[in-house]
Parts: structure tokens; C-alpha cells; sequence
């Protein structure tokens, strides 16, 4: 558990004191307890500490030592640390285990390692080994504490720690070593009580000699044999009066071998890059929580692994937080496209949101092995494409919508009033759909996608097609209507004419008529189908069809001219004119003497020769002649047309049954011219 609880600040970054947090910043945290637990609460402690967003921008280091050699007093005094101290008018011995804490005023984080000295109370070496093998994974600075008259006692509890350190290193970093850096450490040998009558270079020496035969004695495996201690190890030899007796000196000492901590620009400073175990800040807790676990369960303690776990995790963990920031973002405009509205901008919406979550895993994943960083960022790349695709492919059909609305408006407002062309029309209207259409699309891409757009443009250019297409067969069906309602009111007149004319090139006038006025409807329509664009195909049963609705238009003028009473009509005006008036034209009053019967048959056999006549459309010049051409594919005919049974006005029978009422018309004439004779004898 957090040995201190204080309010955690937020307003902490990179190591700036903040007023307020101040206790936070050294607040102290055993991370490892007495029974060889590992905290959970240290990621929580770096980020109250102000370290979390440090990046590689801080420091480890860690002291070794006896008992009660006053490991803790010399780091609260180097580091403006809170550790525990021993307490003088107690004497209590205290716990192990390793305590954390972070420096005043500086990114380090200073490791207390407590009970390291077990050889010498007799216990077994288990932490000791478990704690070097700890330290050295994740320390830059191994700061070794002995008093003065330690030095020298080669067969000393701090001769077995230092050996311990060495096999363990050689475990850790044995084959590292040529490259130089992830595994060297710096051994600070601090020695207390410094009397001064040996100077430091003597003690320097002693013990330098002290760690030579140690790093001999060592069992190397075959392949390093040949190892040097300086190829994992810097050596530095400080010695410190004492604390009681010269407590100015003392005091003046320690604040020396500060700067050598904190001054990055003086000579001697201590945290060489070369130290660094390359772990990001935001990563420190969990990395150690699995160097532990691995060191307690006596498993082989593999750094390259440790450090892909500890990238997987992390990279995972930002990559998370990325992606719910996004999601957050990417929320915002799915309810307006699924709604069927084209976001304005969409894309550059898009772009950034997808940006901004790629600087902010880069920012903090980047740090992490290289291989594992990129493969996590490709896996974002993908659920952050993913996640915007269907905005992408609902902008894409809304704004295909969208265009195919604004183009049937567009061809309705175009095609109102009488002088457009349509062909003009269609083109304009069809430009600016696939204009507006392509620059909504190209918007709303999303660089580095695999994204298209053209498909979709070309389902809406087959749209467009066929709204062109359907208000192209409705203008065309418009335009014949039109025409064929012309060609009636034409063809209405003069038709009625000749048909009143009953004589033998009756037919030949009224198809001449017919002929003159298809003519003229058959050339307005080739005029305005160029307009139209319309296809040959088109154009060739749009004029078969005028030609039957002109046809139809004129047949159904004849049965009107040739209707039972019209046509009855028609016959007793012809024969009232032969027999009701003489030669001159003069009125007929029959005397007896008169050959009333002769009249009566002659008049009576030319009215009758008309029947005939008008039973079938047959003109003299046999160029008037007209046929229909057969047009299979003709919508407008969907019943069976007989175009020879179209020319026959009166059937047999029905031209028996016109001759049969025509004879009691005419009879009726001949009974009352027969009756004005008698009358006029009477008279
Ligand atoms: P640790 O067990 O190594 O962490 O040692 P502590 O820092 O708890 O100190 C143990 C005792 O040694 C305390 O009573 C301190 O006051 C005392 N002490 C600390 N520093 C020195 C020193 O430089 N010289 C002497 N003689 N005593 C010290
Ligand atoms: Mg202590």
C-alpha cells in the first residue's frame, strides 16, 4: 500500500513543481514489501509524482549496502527524499524491501533497497539476488554504501553482494555488452566516515583491486570468458567524512556530490546516457512489475522480451486511448450521416480526428521497441479506418442522393416554358451533378486509405442516365401529342371538303391532304427530336407511331364524314340535286308530260354509284397510295391493327343496308314529285 495518501496532481508535467503538489512530488512508496509483493500502485505513484509524461527524460538509481551504514539518510540528503531512517534512540532493525521515491525538484527516481545484507545476519541470499537482479535491469546508477573500515575486507558481507551483483549482470547483460549501452551501469562506491588519514585514491585502489579478483573468481560461461568488468561497468569512488563529527564537511560533501547528479553540463556527471535502460516514464511501473514477477518465479530474466511485453502493453494501452478519443470525435457526425445529410467538410473532419490520434499514440508509443510500436500503429490505422469507412460510404450516399434530387430538379426547372433545348439541358444539369458529386467525394477521402469513390459515381451517372432517358420519352410523347393534336385540326377541313365532293378523285384529294399534313408533322418532329438527342432507334418508331396516329386521326374523320346520317345525308344531297333540279340548276316542277320515271332511275342509279365509292379508300393515281409502315416495336399499338381492313369504310353489308335506307329516301322523293303532278291536273 502508498505509504502516504495525498491528492493527485494534475496539473503536473514534466517534473515542474506545481504549489500544492509539492507533498505529492516526494511523496515515498514501498514497491517492493517484506514478503517480495510487488505494488500495484506504482504507475499511479510515477504519474503523482509528475514523471509519467517524462518520456525518457528522467533517471533511476538505486543504493546497496549494509544495515544501518545510512544508506537512507545519505539519499534523503542527495535527492530530497522522505525514506526512513533509522531510528538512533531505538536501534530497530528495518523491514526489507525496496522503496521508491521521486527526487526533489529533479526526474529521478531513487530506489532504497533495504535488507541486502542478509550474508550477514545470516539469512539466506534470495533478496539480495532478486533485488540486484531488479536493480541492475532497471537502474543507471548502482550507488554502493560501506563505511570506511569496510574497505578491504575482501571476505565482507559487501564483497558477497558485489559478487552477487556481477553474476547476475553477466545473466542480464552478458551478451550485450559489445553494443555499449542498454546494459552498462555505473557502480558508485560512496564511503562513509572518511577519516581522511587514507586518502580516497588508496581506498580507490583497494577496492578497484578488490573487484577485479571478485570478477575473476566468477564461473563465466565459455563464451565470455574472456569479459572484462569495464565492459559492463563504470567504477566512480566518492568518500564522505562523517556525519556526526564533521557534520559542515559532511554537509558540504553531499551537496558536492549532488550537482554530480543534477549538473548535465559539469564533467563528472554521473547519469551518463550510455546508463539509460531506455524504458519511457509511462512505462516504468509496468516493466518492473514484470522484471519482478519474472526474478520471483526464479524464471530466466530475458530484457529483450521484457522490453517487447512491456511495449505490447503499453502501445496497446495508448493506442486504446487514442482510439477512444477518436471514437468520442467520430461519434459526433454519425448521426447526421446515418440521418441521410451530407456533412459539410466531412473529410477534413475526418483528417484531423485521424491525425490527432496518430500524434498522440506516436508521442508516446514511438518510445517503445520499434517493431511493436508499428505493428500496434498499423492495427490502429486499420480500427481507425474502419471506424470511419461507413461515414465515408454514408457521406458517398447521401451526396448521391442528394446530386440525383438536385439533377430531376434541375431537368424540371429546365424543361418549363416552350424554348429550352433539351439536349442543353440534360448536359448542364448532368455537369454539374458529376461536379458537385466528384468534389464531395474527393473531400471526404481520407489520405492513405485504400478509399474509392468512382463506383459510386457511376451508379449515379446510370441514375442520372435513366431520369434523362424517362424525361426524355416524356417530352417525346408530349411533343407527338402536340403534333397529332395539330395534324387533326389540320387535316379537319379540308378532308371534309372533299369528302363532300363526291367525285372519282375524291380519295386521291384526302389523301393528298393526309400526305401534305404528315409531311409537315413528320418535319416539326425530326426539328425538335435533334434537340432531344434521341437514338436512331428512337427516332425511327417515334415517326412510325405519328404515322398510325395520323392515319388513325384521319380514319376517324372519315367515320365521322361517313356516319349513318352524314353519309345518308351526303347521298340524298346528290341525288336531290339531279332530280329535284334541272340542268341549270333551276328547281324541277313535274308536269304529266314529264318522264318522271326515267329522271327518277338515272338520278336514283349515280346516287347509288356513290356507295361504292365511299366504301373504300382507293384513289385513281395509284402514287397517293398509302401504306403503313409495319412497325413491330411501336408502343403505341398494343392491339392488333389490320391496316388494309382500315381502308374499307363500308363493309358489303353495310353498304347493302346504307342502299336499302338510301332507296326509301329516294322513293319518298318519288312519291311526292308523283303526287305534285296529280295535283297540279287537280288544280
Ligand atoms: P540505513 O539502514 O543504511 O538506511 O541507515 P540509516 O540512514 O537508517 O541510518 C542508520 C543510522 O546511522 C542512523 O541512526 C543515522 O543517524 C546514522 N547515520 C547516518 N549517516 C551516518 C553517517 O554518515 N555516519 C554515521 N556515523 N552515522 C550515520
Ligand atoms: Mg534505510
Amino acid at each position: 500500500a502508498p505509504d502516504a495518501v495525498a491528492p493527485t496532481p494534475k496539473s503536473a508535467v514534466n517534473g515542474h513543481l506545481t504549489n500544492g503538489d509539492s507533498y505529492a512530488r516526494t511523496e515515498r512508496l514501498q514497491i517492493v514489501d517484506d514478503e517480495k509483493k510487488f505494488t500495484p500502485d506504482l504507475s499511479a505513484q510515477i504519474e503523482r509524482w509528475g514523471l509519467r509524461d517524462a518520456g525518457f527524460d528522467y533517471n533511476i538509481v538505486a543504493v546497496f549496502g549494509s544495515q544501518s551504514t545510512g544508506k537512507s539518510t545519505l539519499l534523503n540528503r542527495l535527492f530530497g527524499t522522505t525514506f526512513d531512517v533509522m531510528d538512533e534512540s531505538k536501534r530497530q532493525q528495518t523491514t526489507k524491501g525496496i522503496w521508491m521515491c521521486r527526487g526533489k525538484e529533479m526526474n529521478v527516481m531513487v530506489m532504497d533497497v533495504e535488507g541486502t545484507d542478509g550474508r550477514e545476519r545470516g539469512e539466506d541470499q534470495d533478496f539480495e539476488r532478486k533485488s540486484a537482479l531488479f536493480s541492475l535491469a532497471s537502474s543507471e546508477i548502482l550507488i554502493v554504501n560501506l563505511w570506511e573500515h569496510q574497505v578491504g575486507l575482501y571476505q565482507g558481507a559487501n564483497m558477497g553482494l558485489l559478487k552477487t551483483v556481477f553474476e547476475v549482470n553477466l545473466g542480464l547483460f552478458g551478451k550485450k555488452a559489445q553494443d555499449g549501452t542498454q546494459g552498462r551501469t555505473l557502480l558508485l562506491f560512496v564511503i562513509r566516515d572518511h577519516i581522511g588519514v587514507t586518502p580516497l585514491s588508496n581506498l580507490q585502489a583497494t577496492l578497484t583491486a578488490d573487484l577485479t579478483r571478485i570478477w575473476e573468481s566468477l564461473a563465466k560461461p565459455p563464451e565470455l570468458k574472456d569479459r572484462q568488468l569495464s565492459d559492463y561497468f563504470d567504477l566512480a569512488f566518492t568518500a564522505l567524512p562523517h556525519k556526526i563529527l564533521s557534520a559542515d564537511k559532511f554537509e558540504s560533501e553531499v551537496q558536492n556530490l549532488r550537482t554530480r547528479f543534477v549538473d548535465k553540463s559539469s564533467d563528472d556527471y554521473l547519469f551518463k546516457p550510455a546508463y539509460h535502460k531506455r524504458i519511457p516514464a509511462d512505462g516504468v511501473a509496468f516493466y518492473m512489475e514484470g522484471i519482478w514477477e519474472q526474478v520471483q518465479t526464479n524464471k530466466d530474466l530475458d530484457l529483450p522480451t521484457q522490453q517487447e511485453l512491456l511495449a505490447q502493453f503499453r502501445c496497446d494501452e495508448i493506442s486504446t486511448v487514442a482510439l477512444a478519443e477518436f471514437n468520442e470525435q467520430a461519434k459526433s457526425q454519425k448521426r447526421p450521416v446515418e440521418s441521410g445529410r451530407v456533412v459539410e467538410g466531412l473529410g477534413a473532419l475526418m483528417r484531423n480526428w485521424r491525425t490527432d490520434a496518430l500524434t498522440r499514440y506516436d508521442r508516446d508509443a514511438s518510445r517503445y521497441h520499434k517493431g511493436v510500436y508499428g505493428r500496434k500503429r498499423a492495427d490502429l490505422i486499420a480500427s481507425l479506418d474502419s471506424a470511419l469507412s461507413p461515414l465515408f460510404l454514408g457521406q458517398l450516399k447521401n451526396l448521391h442522393k442528394a446530386c440525383l434530387v438536385t439533377f430531376k430538379r434541375e431537368m424540371l426547372d429546365g424543361l418549363r416554358g416552350e424554348s429550352y433545348s433539351f439536349a442543353d439541358v440534360v448536359y448542364k444539369a448532368q455537369g454539374r451533378c458529376v461536379k458537385t458529386f466528384s468534389e464531395g467525394a474527393q473531400e471526404a477521402l481520407v489520405e492513405g486509405t485504400d478509399w474509392v469513390w468512382e463506383e459510386e459515381l457511376e451508379a449515379l451517372r446510370e441514375e442520372v442516365r435513366a431520369v434523362a432517358d424517362q424525361c426524355r420519352k416524356d417530352e417525346t410523347k408530349k411533343m407527338l401529342n402536340l403534333i397529332e393534336k395539330n395534324f387533326k385540326k389540320h387535316i379537319s377541313e379540308p378532308v371534309e371538303l372533299a369528302l363532300n365532293k363526291a367525285n372519282a378523285d375524291m380519295w386521291d384529294n384526302v389523301l393528298r391532304t393526309f400526305r401534305e399534313t404528315l409531311e409537315k408533322a413528320e418535319a416539326t418532329y425530326t426539328a425538335k427530336a435533334i434537340s432531344f438527342n434521341c437514338t436512331e432507334e428512337e427516332n425511327v418508331s417515334s415517326l412510325a407511331a405519328l404515322r398510325k396516329r395520323a392515319w388513325l386521326a384521319l380514319r376517324a374523320k372519315i367515320d365521322e364524314q361517313t356516319a349513318d346520317p352524314v353519309i345518308l345525308g351526303k347521298l340524298r344531297a346528290h341525288f336531290e340535286e339531279r332530280f329535284r333540279y334541272d340542268d341549270q340548276g333551276v328547281p324541277r316542277v313535274w308536269k304529266p308530260e314529264d318522264d318522271i320515271d326515267s329522271a327518277f332511275k338515272k338520278a336514283k342509279d349515280e346516287t347509288l354509284e356513290l356507295v361504292p365509292l365511299y366504301s373504300k379508300i382507293a384513289p385513281v393515281d395509284p402514287s397517293l397510295e398509302y401504306t403503313l409502315p409495319s412497325e413491330p416495336h411501336d408502343a403505341l399499338s398494343t392491339d392488333d391493327f389490320d391496316f388494309t381492313a382500315s381502308l374499307v369504310v363500308f363493309t358489303e353489308t353495310k353498304a347493302l343496308e346504307l342502299t336499302g335506307k338510301f332507296r326509301k329516301d329516294a322513293d319518298a322523293y318519288y312519291v311526292e314529285a308523283k303526287r305534285s303532278t296529280v295535283a297540279s291536273i287537280a288544280q
